[in-house]
């Protein structure tokens, strides 16, 4: 049925879907949902704080508290969660998750003009994913300093250090809605 109702919401041919599990059908069918809501309200693009609100959303629905939305022009394009457990994927972190159910949605592997927000600043892998993707730009709630201070285990290497390693000029803005992302870990 999940995958009869996403063939239908994406147009797409059954045989593709293979790669999402139920949990990842959820997502995209919620993330199509929004913004096909939200193409009803044309013209009006969120705000950022808005937009971290979905990523907070997603984040409350992790198996961890992490939550990610791609967005192009103000306007939603995907949101995704942690489902590290669920999948039983040490890599489905929220930012990941969200790269690779956009870049399957669209059909490419380029993300240029888009940008991250995500409630907790990308980890090395998702950072390094967010490179490969060419993403424009990221936004931050919580940074992983911030995560370290709360005990929550981290990789003590910021996105800004991975990036300033790369070929690729990513904007990072840090600490929208932080105290907001960070509650989700007390
Ligand atoms: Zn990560």
């Amino acid at each position: 049925m999940l995958a009869e109702l996403y063939a239908f919401i994406m147009g797409r041919n059954k045989a593709n879907l293979g790669d999402y599990t139920d949990d990842r059908l959820v997502i995209v069918i919620y993330s199509e949902k929004r913004s096909r809501s939200q193409r009803v309200n044309r013209g009006q693009n969120m705000s950022p704080e808005e937009l971290m609100r979905i990523a907070l959303a997603e984040a409350k629905q992790g198996d961890a508290p992490f939550g990610a939305a791609i967005v192009k022009d103000g306007q939603i394009a995907i949101a995704a969660h942690n489902t590290v457990k669920r999948d039983r994927d040490p890599s489905a972190h929220a930012e990941i998750n969200a790269i690779r159910l956009l870049t399957n949605k669209l059909n490419t592997t380029s993300l240029s003009d888009y940008t991250l927000y995500t409630t907790c600043e990308p980890c090395p892998m998702c950072a390094t994913a967010c490179i490969w993707a060419g993403i424009s730009e990221i936004i931050i709630g919580a940074s992983i300093k911030d995560l370290i201070q709360l005990g929550v285990p981290q990789i003590d290497l910021s996105c800004e250090e991975i990036i300033a390693k790369s070929f690729r000029n990513i904007k990072v803005t840090k600490g929208l809605l932080k105290s907001e992302c960070l509650s989700l870990f007390k």
